[in-house]
């Protein structure tokens, strides 16, 4: 993985989308600690670096970071990406993508099914299944 300016803005872009990407104590978390990595006076390759480990602790947010730095998608646009179910093509209109949360109650891992094909992953803290959240 190399380092890129974009990154920065990135970490600046992506923050009105935290508390929409993460469960609310993960996302004040992170904001805490992405603004700490942003006023770092580090030299800007280790700035980035933390940057990206910063992001890349929740799927959610590793996602947005791949999408807009990767893919290049406009930021205000990434959310509904991250959160739109893809159907198989020629279906018509899309749905809210599925949401999976770590079986333990303290624990606010989520990862969002956005294809059905989708292997859905252990959570990376306690390493058992996901569990697709009931809908309220
Ligand atoms: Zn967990």
């Amino acid at each position: 993985m190399t380092s890129s300016p974009d990154v920065l803005q990135a970490a600046q872009a992506i923050r009105p989308y935290l508390a929409e990407l993460l469960e609310l104590p993960d996302a004040d978390a992170m904001r805490q600690r992405l603004e700490l990595a942003l006023s770092a006076t580090a030299n800007s390759t280790t700035q980035q670096a933390e940057i990206r480990r910063v992001l890349s602790v929740a799927e959610p947010t590793r996602e947005w970071l791949r999408l807009y730095l990767e893919e290049q998608k406009p930021a205000a646009e990434i959310l509904s990406l991250i959160r739109t179910y893809q159907p198989l093509p020629g279906k018509a209109g899309t749905v809210e993508s599925p949401r999976y949360v770590c079986p333990v109650a303290s624990c606010h891992q989520t990862w969002y099914r956005r294809d059905a094909a989708a292997e859905v992953p252990n959570c990376p803290i306690h390493g058992i299944q996901m569990v697709r959240e009931s809908k309220v």
